[in-house]
């Protein structure tokens, strides 16, 4: 990750260096380019390589993109516009790898679901969003029914493939604003930003009956695959971790009381 920063800096500063050195066939340096735009782009490089959030340098790559659109339109430009379509399209380049980056170190490899750091980065966005905004915010707790048991009978490869299908359906069943990530080995947290307690419930009835209408099949056999969830409603003020452990103790309810069911945290 570092790494993919350094270059980051080193690219850009590379851009700004250009401006000292290159010249145009007709032999006009870049230094005769709008006056500070190299001061600018060296500005961002140091930014950047004083920056350890993959979010924030994107955001100052964007600055610096627009800096250099701007050159598009600058007269005293028209002399060095290859140079410019040039850098920016190092700059754009490097602004996809950074955000593919930053998707993948969010990312739960196995089934494409949040990983626990994208999960804290979200659960911390969309807290502070609900607080400032004074909107709700609902999680669910999802926790697959005898995964063990299934691990045991078809091999960890089915269990795997149980764990992709779960968040598969998970996803198709959302909103695009709601989110889901994977909280340990086979439990799973889904946000629900801008959604009451009965939205959520009812999100939750949504996706028991799709798991129960598609069962997994590989080699002619079928798999009915439950889960019981603990589902929360955040009040206002309250942190996270709280937030979190009302769902859980309701998630472990579901569980004594029989497990595939969905309850409410109080
Ligand atoms: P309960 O209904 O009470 O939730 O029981 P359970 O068997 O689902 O729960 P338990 O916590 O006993 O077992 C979870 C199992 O999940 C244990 C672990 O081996 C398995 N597991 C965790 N991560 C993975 C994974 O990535 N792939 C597979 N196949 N299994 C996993
Ligand atoms: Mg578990
Ligand atoms: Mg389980």
């Amino acid at each position: 990750m570092a790494g993919d920063m350094n270059q980051g800096a080193m690219q850009l500063a590379a851009l700004s260096r250009t401006g000292g050195r290159t010249r145009t066939p007709r032999g006009l340096s870049l230094a005769t380019a709008p006056t500070d735009y190299y001061n600018r782009i060296e500005n961002y490089a140091q930014k950047i390589r004083e920056t350890q959030d993959v979010r924030a340098i994107i955001g100052i790559l964007d600055e610096a993109l627009n800096e250099t659109r701007a050159l598009h339109t600058a007269n005293e430009m028209a002399i060095v516009r290859n140079q410019v379509v040039l850098a920016e399209q190092r700059i754009e380049h490097l602004k996809g790898e950074l955000e593919l980056v930053n998707k993948l170190v969010r990312e739960d490899q196995l089934t494409g679901a949040l990983n626990r750091r994208g999960l804290d980065d979200s659960l911390a966005r969309e807290a502070a969003r609900a607080e400032r905004g004074g909107t709700f915010l609902c999680i669910a707790l999802i926790d697959i029914d005898n995964f063990k048991k299934i691990n045991d009978a078809h091999g960890h490869q089915v269990g795997d493939i149980v764990l992709v299908h779960l968040v598969a359906i998970i996803k198709e069943t959302i909103r695009s604003n709601d989110l889901i990530g994977r909280y340990g080995g086979e439990e799973f947290l889904l946000l629900l930003p801008d959604s009451r307690l009965d939205e959520a419930v009812a999100v939750m009835n949504r996706l028991q009956r799709e798991l129960a209408a598609k069962p997994i099949s590989w080699a002619k056999q079928r798999l009915l695959v439950t889960f019981s969830a603990g589902v929360a409603a955040r009040v206002p003020g309250e942190a996270v971790e709280t937030l979190i452990n009302r769902a859980d103790q309701a998630l472990y309810e579901a569980k004594r009381v029989g497990k595939d069911r969905i309850i409410v945290a109080s």
